[in-house]
């Protein structure tokens, strides 16, 4: 059985307990974690501090720190595959995907190992002749990062990058649902070359670690990725020591096609954009807005597709849709789509657990439009659930996209660029792709509105959040 790992303070450590992890392909335990509890956590965050103020990082130039982030991302790609057969192992994302992912990874940590030494102060055209006013950005300080499962070393990237960037130190937790990936990145981490402390990772269980390590009084920032729940957890932890806060938080895009759509295009970037990741992606675009002159013959081509996906274990290169990541999760899918049904909608393909091992969860479509309140329309679920609904006119498409209390992502399909462009003033979300789906890059941010959560990652704007300013005034 496979063991792992904290890296604190550049040393590896076991944890103050162990707990066990579980192959979502088959059910069984395959590898033993460590836990970090209350002291794991003080330990992680006094490394993480006396590295930041210590003469080797805090000393360290900027394009020092760049270089450093180039070497990691290198050690990265070099490392790529084993990091990707770890993460689908843990995590029962599909090797295809968890392989294309790492790749971005890296380049993520490029973006910002360049952005290093761009990030600039300014000088203030003070009104005053003997006075010369500028503006340092500093480092903010001891930054919490806090990511789940899914995605966790890109969403860990996007944190870790841009902070390490600025000069801040990282007390990185890992989901105890699957951190044998973040664990193993720790190893590639510490080749790297940074000062000890600068980089510390644990894992845990939200209750005892991540309490503690949120409201911890070195703590100086906290950069968070999982659900409005555990946001709202946070931020009451965060009143004890007053951390600033950014939310990535969970979604329920719309996808709004028009009737005159590239309509294979469209269906294509459907079928990618809800069963990807096996639908567990905050991004999924889970509410289908069709209009209701192409509903049917749309709805009989995406079926064709969903049908057509090849569902298969995790590790085999031909997988299309993989097992869900934990049991709790499709016992979730099962009862939403029950409930949705008992609520009036129609179950189009899909619906029912696979009669195999593993928790697997098969494409599934539901028509809502005779059930609007369905829960599988309004809560946002991690799974391969598509609910649609139908609309006549421009103005109800766009209520049907914002009647949500998230605002993470949406799509739009439609050849008419004015119409676009109205759609695009109208969506209350943080991203808007028109004929394309799931489109990143490390220059373009990304966030949300609303229960989505606040604060971007990507881009200039990210590494800029991770400093603050001090002004300085010099009498000449
Ligand atoms: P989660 O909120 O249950 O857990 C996320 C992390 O928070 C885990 O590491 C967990 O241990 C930790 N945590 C739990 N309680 C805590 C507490 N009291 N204090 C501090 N940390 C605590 O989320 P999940 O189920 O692992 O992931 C699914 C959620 O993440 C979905 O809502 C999804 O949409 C969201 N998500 C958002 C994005 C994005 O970029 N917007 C990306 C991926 C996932």
């Amino acid at each position: 059985m496979q063991q792992f790992q904290h890296y604190i303070g550049g040393a590896f450590l076991d944890g103050s307990a162990q707990f066990e992890s579980r192959d979502p392909a088959t059910g069984h335990v395959w590898a033993m974690m460590p836990e970090a509890r209350g002291d794991d956590v003080n330990a992680a965050v006094d490394a993480a501090q006396a590295a930041f103020v210590s003469p080797d990082w805090a000393g360290m130039t900027a394009s020092a720190r760049g270089k450093l982030l180039y070497r990691l991302a290198d050690l990265i790609s070099e490392h790529a595959p084993a990091l990707a057969a770890l993460e689908t192992r843990d995590t029962g994302k599909i090797i295809r995907e968890t392989s294309a992912q790492i790749a971005y990874v890296a380049d993520y940590y490029r973006y910002y190992a360049g952005l290093a030494d761009k990030i600039e102060g300014a000088h203030l055209p003070i009104d005053k002749p003997d006075m010369e006013v500028w503006l340092r950005r500093e480092p903010i300080g001891v930054v919490a990062a806090i990511v789940p499962w899914n995605s966790q070393l890109f969403l860990s990237a996007v944190k870790i990058g841009p902070a390490l960037a600025a000069g801040c130190t990282v007390v990185l937790k890992a989901s105890e649902e699957a951190p044998a990936p973040l664990l193993e990145f720790a190893r590639i981490f510490d080749q790297a070359g940074f000062p000890p402390g600068v980089l510390n990772v644990i894992t845990g269980f939200g209750a005892e670690c991540g309490a503690v390590l949120t409201s911890h009084p070195k703590v100086d920032h906290i950069a968070f990725t999982g659900g409005p729940e555990t946001a709202r957890r946070i931020v009451r932890n965060s009143a004890e020591n007053l951390a600033t806060t950014s939310l990535e938080l969970g979604g329920k895009s719309p996808f709004i096609v028009f009737e005159d759509a590239d309509i294979e295009s469209a269906v294509n970037a459907q079928v990618s954009g809800i069963f990807a990741a096996t639908g567990q992606s905050c991004v999924a675009g889970s509410r289908l807005i069709i209009s209701n002159k192409i509903k049917a013959a749309f709805l009989a081509r995406l079926k064709e597709k969903a049908e057509a996906v090849i569902i298969g274990a995790p590790d085999d290169m031909a997988t299309e849709v993989g097992p869900l990541c934990t049991l709790g999760q499709l016992e979730t899918a099962v009862d939403l789509v029950a409930k949705s049904k008992a609520a009036g909608a129609t179950v189009i393909t899909g619906g029912q657990k696979l009669d195999r091992d593993g928790s697997y969860f098969p494409p599934t479509i539901i028509d809502c439009s005779q059930a609007p309140n369905a829960p599988c329309l309004t809560h946002e679920f991690f799974g391969p659930v598509l609910s649609v609904l139908g609309f006549d006119t421009e103005k109800q498409a766009l209520h049907l996209a914002n009647d949500t209390a998230f605002g993470l992502a949406s799509g739009v399909f439609t050849k008419d660029l004015t119409r676009a462009h109205r759609m695009i003033r109208g969506i209350r979300a943080g991203i808007v792709w028109v004929n394309t789906y799931r489109a990143v890059s490390p220059i373009a941010p990304f966030g949300g509105h609303g229960l989505s959560g606040h604060g971007r990652e990507g881009g200039m704007q990210a590494a800029l959040d991770y400093t603050k300013t001090k002004a300085v005034w010099l009498r000449t």
